[in-house]
């Protein structure tokens, strides 16, 4: 069977008291009881604070970004190593933000990938259409791409360490979400071209979760879909309770 994962992006909200506030609340929501993995992305500053405060919880702790070099000159940069060196076990590569703001290419989502593999973490790797694409019907040409050129690199092996966040854009932060038909539509088809390019047996391992716009009250029926392993929370991960809500919904 496959990991059932809700992860909550932060992106760049919460300072560093507002953090120890949001995970204290996180800590008496008991996940233990649950079989969903839940993982939470705190922005840089926060991570050891979150990893210290959460060691005694199944809460992991994800970065919302990777450098993909070792170290050296790269001023402002964040490196591998020391996101081990803070709790870190997951790393988000290729978030529709990174990708349009920051001008993050395939190829470069190309090298985190490898880059975060090498260093043991486990990958959220974001993929996704924009409404242009949605309405021309070119939604599946884009993730296939996204798919080839960032992350088809891979070995089999490697790839086990990887979960697909399928993300369309026109659904982040807008309230508007896919339908559970919709995200069910493209999660098969990811999971068919993940079959392709690898192994039926690797593809049906692989988590491919859903992210855009999910909240309490429609997490149910998108998880509920058979190749929907969980989701990528923006908004809705900043509220304890909604993001409990949110993991309680499988
Ligand atoms: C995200 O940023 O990954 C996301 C899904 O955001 P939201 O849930 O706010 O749409």
């Amino acid at each position: 069977m496959r990991t059932q994962i809700v992860a909550g992006n932060w992106k760049m909200n919460c300072n560093l008291d507002e953090t120890q506030k949001l995970v204290d609340a996180l800590k008496v929501k008991d996940f233990s009881k649950s079989d969903v993995e839940v993982v939470i992305a705190p922005p840089y500053t926060n991570l050891h604070l979150a990893h210290l405060s959460l060691k005694d919880t199944p809460i992991k702790i994800s970065a919302q970004n990777i450098n993909e070099n070792e170290s050296g000159a790269f001023t402002g940069e964040i490196s591998p190593a020391m996101l081990k060196s803070v709790g870190v076990s997951y790393v988000i590569i290729g978030h529709s933000e990174r990708r349009a703001i920051y001008a993050e290419t395939d190829e470069l989502l190309a090298k985190k990938t490898s880059t975060a593999i090498k260093h043991g973490f486990k990958i959220m790797f974001c993929i996704g259409e924009v409404l242009e694409e949605r309405k021309a019907n070119k939604h599946f040409d884009v993730v296939k791409e996204q798919l080839d050129k960032g992350l088809f690199h891979l070995s089999a092996e490697e790839l086990k360490q990887v979960v697909i966040a399928y993300e369309p854009v026109w659904a982040i932060g807008t309230g508007e979400t896919a339908s559970p038909e919709q995200a069910q539509d493209i999660h098969a088809y990811i999971r068919k071209v993940l079959a392709e390019k690898y192994s039926q047996d690797l593809a049906d391992e692989i988590s491919i979760l859903y992210g855009g716009s999910v909240k309490p009250n429609n997490a149910k029926e998108i998880f509920a879909k058979k190749d929907v392993d969980g989701g990528l929370i923006g908004g809705a991960s900043l509220d304890a309770d909604s993001f409990a809500q949110i993991v309680a919904s499988f």
